[in-house]
């Protein structure tokens, strides 16, 4: 087991959650933190789902996005303030907690966060297209490369695959590169809840 799955079975989103300021109903919905949430958007237990504005996760991601620190170090955070004594590398046991550790205690604004969401937003959507693009490239390459010589000939299924997808990839690349945030929300919405 990794320090991740470690962290997720003693803790819920729920209780890391509730330890860091987030006020939970009795029937498991909060205001969720991600966005300006005026009612209780959030339901939260073993893990968390905005119904609004889709954020999603488990207690390591959580804390992740409350206080703009990697997986790992979310991870680290909750092994240390939950005291869950989960030993992380050999260089950890035994070794004097430096100060340092305490200047992150500071959660972040709302502003903060929605930076720090934007940033990896940002991110996913660079990488989607990359992927989309060279696969655009390569369904170029296959229509030219594959082009049946004769009316004859049977298509190869990659002249096929590139018939039918290439102007729809290309539509998603302009999109991720070109539209704005809700179209490549409810994009990434869209291709996630299949
Ligand atoms: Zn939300």
């Amino acid at each position: 087991m990794n320090i991740f799955q470690e962290v997720k079975e003693r803790v819920t989103a729920r209780q890391v959650a509730e330890r860091y300021g987030l006020k939970v109903r009795r029937n498991g919905m909060a205001c969720c933190p991600f966005h300006n949430d005026k009612h209780p958007s959030m339901k939260i237990d073993q893990n968390y789902y905005c119904f609004a504005c889709g954020a999603k996760g488990d207690a390591v991601n959580y804390v992740a996005l409350l206080f703009g620190l990697s997986q790992f170090e979310a991870a680290k955070k909750i092994n240390e303030d939950f005291s869950l004594e989960i030993p992380i590398g050999k260089t950890e046991v035994g070794r004097k907690r430096k100060p340092e550790v305490h200047k992150k205690e500071k959660v972040l604004t709302k502003e903060e966060r929605i930076q720090f969401l934007q940033k990896k937003i940002d991110g996913w959507v660079k990488d989607a297209a990359n992927v989309l693009l060279r696969y655009l490239r390569w369904m170029e390459f296959w229509k030219e490369f594959y082009k049946p010589e004769s009316t004859e000939e049977e298509w190869h299924p990659l002249f096929v695959e590139a018939l039918q997808n290439e102007s729809k990839i290309s539509y998603l690349v302009d999109m991720l590169m070109f539209g704005t945030d809700e179209e490549i929300l409810a994009f990434s919405g869209m291709e996630g809840r299949r």
